[in-house]
């Protein structure tokens, strides 16, 4: 029978109680469990596929295609649980579920309300988001307890733990300990209210978990067990840390996040958790052999969860290198504005990421060009992608007006172009293609040497594509199609022949990046990368996986 438990959180937002609930599936993993996580977002859209990333962050894709919270992306990053559409609902989608069956005449003869309607659909979605075959599924309720709309999903755990039963469910509070820099003193009375709050709705946690800048003061512990009504080992400290998060899981460990979990689940906790594969990370991490600068040229640079899943990608293959990657973020604006040089000289490497629409288009394909011209290691996701076979089509073919049509729609030249399906889309919400889609990778091309199989699977979010009536004369030119959709023979890779990296890739790699297993196409363009600067760098004790970045980058350097 599946054990539950519910992550709620308290006094402030954006306190981390994404990788609380993440961190909390690693250390019943490590205990052998296996774990389901899912995110409850208490706002109205449906899916956040429709918010700007400055709302809302980056818009995880999920390998079956649902557009979904940032927060999924850190559950898959650190867990093996299994991720799909079933693991983020929202008031939205709740509601729309509950409309949908009260026209089809599900209700006959009820009023339609909150309790017991929309809490019972909570409790159906949580149902789902548990999986099939899971020990311990984990739930977490976006939003700050006390926000209005978080209410009915508060009600419907309340009652989902109820019927569960004692110890076979569990409420894990996250709240900030505030640090009063005027009276040298951390706080305890935004957490007593907190949970005041949690109580005066029936829900009493199990376990605090306490966010804190420094180490908790003595005494402060015994303090919040009193006034919370929590034994007191089960408030633990969470510290910041100081070099990743990926710190987290093993810190919670050692404050006996883990103990407490089992004690309150009641599942025996004999086994000592082996957490070396982690330590190594954290030690790579921790002590780099150097660094490497990789400039990201986009359009919602200045929040860096917009592109969050990048960015960790990005971190995972410095750390399978040994470096510290130095992000320089560059407005794309700013490079159609100041020039490429001006923005992006001295940097070992370029990403650019996926987007929409026109502002910031010919920034990108002014670093594409750029990029391409210097031999620097170029990745285009995305946009970035179509960016580089923009700038491929009127650098090199000579087709001066090449475009996307998505930014000019009459444009002469529309290299990437809407497939016919697309073009009779109206709706925006859920309708791009989405999800992964297998790709295949032809023989003999960098793409075949970096991920050392024929076949992948990856995430697509996006409605314009490659336009095959080009492909032709730019493979002719020398931008090698290096990865097919075959089913319906769509351009998903393209490489330049005889540069060290300078790949497009129409799908999102990072979203399959994980610590522990960093990206194939990430680690080679940092290799790349490393191989310019260096003449190459020494790669960890992955010697068993089949990419090798530095190999194929080195057989075709000029
Ligand atoms: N705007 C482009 C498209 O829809 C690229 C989307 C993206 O980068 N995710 O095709």
């Amino acid at each position: 029978m599946t054990k539950y438990i519910f992550v709620t959180g308290g006094v402030v937002s954006s306190l981390g109680k994404g990788i609380t609930a993440a961190s909390i599936a690693v250390l019943l993993e490590k205990r052998g469990l296996r774990v389901s996580l899912q995110k409850l977002d208490p706002y109205i859209n449906v899916d956040p596929g429709t918010m700007s990333p400055y709302q809302h962050g980056e818009v995880y894709v999920t390998e079956d295609g649902a557009e979904t919270d940032l927060d999924l992306g850190h559950y898959e990053r650190f867990t093996q649980a299994p991720i799909n559409r079933y693991s983020n609902a929202t008031t939205g989608s709740i509601y729309s579920e509950v409309i949908r069956r009260e026209r089809a005449g599900e209700y006959l003869g009820k009023t339609v309300q909150v309790i017991p309607h929309i809490t019972d659909q909570i409790q159906t979605a949580i149902a789902l988001g548990a999986q099939r075959g899971t020990d311990v599924a984990i739930c977490e309720i976006g939003g700050t307890v006390g926000d209005i709309e978080s209410l009915p999903f508060l009600e419907a755990i309340r009652q989902f733990a109820l019927e569960a039963g004692p110890g076979n469910a569990c409420f894990v509070h996250l709240t900030l300990l505030p640090f009063l820099r005027a009276s040298g003193e951390m706080k305890t009375k935004p957490t007593q209210q907190s949970v005041a709050l949690l109580r005066s709705i029936g829900i009493q946690p199990d376990i605090l978990v306490c966010r804190c800048e420094q180490p908790m003061e003595p005494g402060m512990a015994e303090k919040i067990s009193l006034f919370c009504n929590v034994r007191r080992d089960d408030v633990i400290e969470e510290c910041d840390v100081a070099t990743t998060i990926y710190e987290v899981p093993m810190n919670l460990e050692e404050n006996g996040l883990g103990r407490s979990l089992c004690r309150h689940l009641r599942i025996e906790d004999a086994a000592r958790p082996d957490w070396s594969d982690w330590q190594d990370l954290v030690e790579r991490v921790a002590h780099p052999e150097g660094e490497l600068e990789v400039a990201v040229v986009g359009k919602y640079i200045q929040l860096h969860d917009a592109y969050k899943s990048i960015y960790e990608a990005l971190n995972h293959a410095g750390a399978a290198w040994k470096r510290r990657v130095r992000l320089r973020k560059v407005a794309a604006e700013e490079v159609a504005d100041r020039g490429p040089e001006a923005c992006l000289e001295g940097t070992a490497a370029v990403l650019v990421p996926g987007g929409f629409g026109e502002r910031g288009l010919e920034g990108k394909i002014a670093t594409a060009r750029w990029a391409r011209e210097r031999g620097i290691p170029y990745l285009g996701i995305c946009f970035g992608m179509q960016a580089l076979v923009i700038e491929y089509a009127r650098d090199v073919l000579g087709l001066r007006e090449a475009n996307s049509s998505e930014v000019d729609p009459d444009c002469k030249d529309p290299v990437i172009d809407l497939m016919r399906d697309q073009r009779l889309v109206q709706d925006k919400g859920g309708t791009m293609r989405l999800g992964a889609f297998p790709c295949r990778i032809l023989d003999g091309t960098l793409a075949a040497r970096v991920y050392g199989r024929d076949m992948v699977l990856e995430r697509h979010r996006h409605r314009w594509e490659f336009n095959n009536h080009y492909r032709q004369r730019l493979e002719e030119a020398g931008l090698r199609c290096s990865g097919i959709y075959e089913a319906r023979d769509l351009v998903e890779i393209v490489e330049v022949e005889g540069h060290p990296f300078c790949v497009g890739v129409q799908y999102h790699p990072e979203f399959k990046s994980k610590p522990l297993a960093p990206h194939p196409l990430f680690r080679a363009f940092l290799g790349a990368a490393l191989e310019r600067l260096e003449g190459g760098g020494e790669e960890g004790e992955d010697e068993e996986e089949p990419s090798r970045p530095l190999g194929a980058t080195r057989s075709l350097s000029r």
